[in-house]
């Protein structure tokens, strides 16, 4: 860590794979607790009827086959790229029975030269059965990593944002997935209704104690279609701006872990997709500024971290 500001998650899979290796986003035709089987009940006060799945899979659910298909192509053509991860990012890609989960991974990575598994999903959606079906992927040249949603370790905060899961939840989740030799990312979202530095900083202290493989920090942005854009509309949000996000990245950067590789500092959700916050700074701005911060700071990863 010498010099090194925080552990970027481009430089962790260039180390470790010796090029550059390309996340491939599909949606394997999975829903959520929250949502229901047809994806049509109101979720987590944030999500929008994508589900949280990535803008260039487009509108409607196409086969997984044709999903990679059209993102492996131009990356092929474009980097020369040979090396992809496959990443079920939409939804709660372990809501279904093990024999469906095992047909659908399987399905995915088949289809190309994927020397990683990632599959992005939320506490209430591991039991021992799942946890161990995605260990069993696991060999000593090929990961599997699960991305958990926490968000917030304030289990009033999760009530008010309609999770549907607690923090126990969450960690009784974490703890079956690390046994099964699966490596973990949590999702946080600083800034959440009722939420200031004080709870962010508690929950990333809670956190850090877990010592995680991965962690994604957003900031909470408002899509058009959730049901925080209605309480929003009628003036009862209020969010912390870019240089706020700034400041709790950096803090949370100094508590967690030197090891963990910080895979997201804020969220890049497309600009027609989300409504509020309208003038935050873009990813790659943000992320100069968290760089700056820690300099001005004389500060870096893990420094206080205990
Ligand atoms: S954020 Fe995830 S868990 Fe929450 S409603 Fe949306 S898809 Fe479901």
């Amino acid at each position: 860590m010498a010099g090194v500001l925080y552990r970027k998650y481009s430089d962790y899979l260039k180390e470790k794979y010796g090029e550059t290796v390309y996340r491939i986003g599909v949606d394997g035709g999975f829903s959520c607790p929250n949502r229901g089987e047809d994806r049509t009940r109101p979720g987590c006060a944030f999500c929008d009827v994508y589900g949280v799945r990535a803008a260039y899979i487009g509108e409607t659910v196409k086969s997984l086959e044709q999903q990679i298909r059209a993102s492996v192509a131009p990356l092929k053509k474009r980097y020369n790229a040979h090396k992809y991860i496959l990443y079920f990012q939409a939804y709660s890609s372990t809501w279904g029975s093990v024999s469906r989960l095992r047909k659908t991974y399987d399905e995915g990575l088949a289809l190309g030269n994927f020397v990683e598994l990632v599959v992005s999903t939320r506490p209430d959606c591991v039991d021992e059965d799942i946890a161990v079906l995605l260990g069993s992927y696991v060999r000593d040249d090929f990961d599997v990593w699960v991305e958990l949603g926490l968000q917030s370790a304030h289990d009033r905060s999760l009530e008010r944002i309609n999770r549907g899961h607690d923090k126990a939840c969450f960690e009784k989740a974490y703890k079956l997935l690390k046994a099964a030799g699966v490596k973990v990312a949590v999702h946080m979202i600083f800034g959440l209704p009722g939420e200031d530095r004080k709870e962010i900083l508690e929950s990333t202290d809670y956190l850090a104690s877990l010592r995680p493989d991965g962690v994604k920090f957003h900031n909470l942005h408002i899509p058009t279609g959730s049901p925080l854009y209605q309480e929003y509309t009628a003036g009862e949000l209020s969010f912390p701006d870019s240089r706020r996000h700034v400041g709790y990245v950096a803090d949370a950067l100094e508590r967690m872990p030197p090891e963990t590789i910080i895979m997201r500092m804020t969220t890049d959700t497309p600009r027609m997709r989300h409504k509020v916050p309208g003038a935050f700074l873009n990813k790659s701005s943000v992320y100069n500024l968290v760089r700056d911060e820690l300099q001005k700071r004389g500060s870096r990863q893990g420094i206080y971290f205990s």
